[in-house]
């Protein structure tokens, strides 16, 4: 669809977004193969990248600062013409929810565009204890696939719960299995073991340059 912006030139809308969300600490090749793979099997004409805002300070806590999370993010989809890093988290004061980005998607994409939300099997029985999660389900579809070390039957059974009680749309969508994670790889920062190849070359170095996960 075209639209004409304030400048009066012509403007892409999106008809279906996916948003890649998470702490990001650090984005690895999973994100970005899971993410690739799902936006072509779901026709999706664009994949936000949202890294999470600050948390609270906990001591002894492992989140890199968020300018470091999203700096990596905006180096990880830098190559890819579908993959946009998004701030809008990373920007707003205080905790950040879920619910809160999803409005303000909605207001910037208008009511035609489909949101879907990509979350990993980690993460499907932990959406009933997002903040106003019943609005969440009104907001956006989710596309769920499936992690390393995760029953299908059980992933498969706690979406089809999930939706018939309380009203999630849930697309489960077979996808590559990629045995990465970011404790993995903030584990190995802090051993000096390798990471390469595990996450994309401009992250290894960025992370190697400011000694982050030490
Ligand atoms: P951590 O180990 O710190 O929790 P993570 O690898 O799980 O990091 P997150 O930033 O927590 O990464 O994840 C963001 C989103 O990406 C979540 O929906 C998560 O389920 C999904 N995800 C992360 N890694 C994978 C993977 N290897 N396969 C499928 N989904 C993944
Ligand atoms: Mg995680």
């Amino acid at each position: 669809m075209e639209n004409l912006n304030r400048n009066g030139k012509t403007e892409y809308k999106p008809k279906r977004i996916g948003i890649m969300g998470g702490t990001f600490n650090p984005v690895h090749n999973g994100h970005l193969i899971i993410a690739e793979d799902v936006r072509e099997k779901a026709g999706l004409d664009r994949v936000l990248f949202i890294p999470s805002g600050q948390p609270p300070h906990k001591p002894g806590s492992e989140v890199a600062d968020a300018e470091h999370r999203f700096e990596m993010v905006k180096r990880a989809v830098a190559s890819n013409p579908y993959f946009e890093a998004s701030r809008i988290e990373v920007d707003r004061n205080g905790p950040t929810y879920t619910i809160n980005t999803l409005l303000e998607l909605r207001d910037a994409y208008g009511d035609e565009t489909a949101i879907f939300f990509i979350i990993g099997a980690d993460v499907v029985p932990e959406l009933v204890t997002w903040r106003e999660y019943e609005k969440v389900f009104r907001l956006c579809e989710f596309i769920a696939v499936l992690r390393p070390g995760f029953d299908e039957t059980e992933f498969s059974e706690t979406i089809r719960r999930l939706s018939a009680e309380k009203g999630a749309r849930i697309l489960p969508v077979r996808s590559r299995l990629v045995d990465i994670s970011s404790t993995d790889i903030r584990e190995r920062c802090r051993d000096g073991r390798s990471i390469k190849y595990l996450v994309p070359g401009p992250v290894e170095e960025y992370i190697v340059g400011k000694s982050l996960y030490k």
